[in-house]
């Protein structure tokens, strides 16, 4: 006899085709096939060691039990120290708050500040879970197009035009941004909070690749500047520039209020995040370790200028030169005419004839696009480009 089924809101999420994409790799990988997979947008560098030993350090004295649900108070105020040292946000230790990952800081943001049915904005390409976290937060994704041929950065007018048209309670960006790498300069993002003030409404501000920068490209974050502090809420944390992806814990910044009604979300929803993360995390507050970064960041950055010098040379494939985060938003639109097929249909076709996983920027609301994540190693990005070169001039 067949059982109750799932409610409405679930059965219109579908999974996240970056962690569906990743699992196939790995279950190819199983099989025993010589997959390579750019697919996960996750650094191939360890946890670094001082802050994995915080971890090790808080189990093995035990403390391992329960913490306050926003996070311990040393976390916290290292955490806004660390906020205002890094990005110059003046986030007092009660505007800040820890989660379990940057995805779980946006879930609990926007079901703190979404009303039922509230339009909320995202600029594509957007990172894949955002239509879907604002869905299950009753809101209604209200997606921009992309601007490829603007850098990928929208411009006022444009978002001023959206808001006017869906009275939009809220935008939703990500810059550096995943997947285009964009990173808009200091007067577009003021000009972005100017259009949120004019409409009286939030910037949610995913800030995740706030420190993966290329080519002198600094990050501004909306929270610095005039009119951005009273509607801005952050997310930002370790995961992408010190590898906590798997330790799932980040920051939450935002006017109080925000905070204290987020903070009551996640005491019912979730408890407190992992105690044993909470300790790894002050460490990296505490700890710049400016010479492992830069490693990590000279490592990207030759990555980087390997894909944007070979990819171009391959007929049918473009690769704008990212300016931050660990992303290649390849243009295959010419390749698709050629084929007559779309990116969905490439991206299948590189993993099941040539053995290479990447993302289809359908994904992220780019079609004509695929997503290779230099977030791997050279031999890795080599073999790549080796199995795309062959891709393209059709000996698969
Ligand atoms: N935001 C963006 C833009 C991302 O690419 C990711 C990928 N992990 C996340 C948030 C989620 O990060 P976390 O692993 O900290 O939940
Ligand atoms: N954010 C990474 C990516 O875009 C990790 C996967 C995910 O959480 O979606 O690939």
């Amino acid at each position: 006899m067949a059982g109750p089924v799932p409610n409405a809101r679930s059965r219109r999420i579908e999974e996240s085709v970056t962690l569906a994409i990743m699992a196939k790799a790995q279950r190819y990988k199983a099989a025993g096939k010589n997959v390579v997979s750019l697919a996960a947008g996750e650094p191939d560098f360890p946890t670094p060691g001082p802050i994995a030993d915080a971890g090790i350090a808080a189990i093995q004295q035990g403390r391992t039990r329960y913490t306050a649900t926003s996070g311990v108070p040393e976390l916290r105020q290292a955490g806004a120290l660390w906020f205002r040292t890094a990005y110059g946000i003046d986030f007092a230790p009660e505007e800040v708050m820890a989660c379990a990952g940057a995805k779980a800081a946006l879930h609990m943001a926007l079901h703190t500040v979404v009303e039922k049915h509230d339009n909320i904005l995202i600029l594509a390409p957007y990172w894949v879970s955002y239509p879907a976290l604002v869905t299950l937060a009753d809101g209604n994704p209200i997606v921009l197009p992309a601007v490829p041929d603007e850098g990928f950065v929208h411009s006022a007018a444009a978002i001023d035009a959206a808001f006017r048209q869906h009275q939009a309670r809220g935008i939703l960006i990500n810059f550096p941004n995943n997947p285009s790498g964009a990173v808009p300069s200091r007067a577009q993002v003021q000009a972005f909070v100017d259009v949120a003030k004019a409409h009286d409404a939030w910037i949610l501000s995913d800030e995740i690749y706030g420190s993966l920068l290329y080519d002198g490209a600094t990050h501004v974050s909306p929270a610095t500047l005039p009119g951005g502090r009273e509607r801005t809420i952050v997310v930002n944390g370790f995961t992408k520039s010190h590898t906590l992806t798997g330790w799932r814990i980040s920051f939450l910044a935002a006017p109080r209020p925000v905070i204290e009604a987020a903070g009551r979300l996640q005491s019912q929803a979730l408890g407190n995040p992992c105690t044993i993360s909470q300790e790894a995390a002050i460490a990296a507050c505490k700890q710049p370790l400016t010479s492992e970064l830069e490693r990590r960041m000279q490592a990207f950055d030759g990555r980087r200028r390997y894909l944007v010098d070979e990819i171009n040379k391959i007929a049918g494939l473009q690769l704008q030169a990212p300016k931050g985060a660990f992303y290649a938003l390849v243009d295959v639109r010419a390749l698709c005419k050629r084929l007559s097929c779309d990116d969905v249909a490439i991206a299948e076709r590189l993993l099941e004839e040539q053995l290479l996983a990447v993302v289809p920027g359908t994904a992220f609301a780019i079609p004509g696009f695929i997503r290779l994540s230099y977030a791997a190693s050279m031999d890795d990005l080599r073999a790549a480009v080796t199995r795309l070169r062959a891709f393209a001039a059709g000996l698969s």
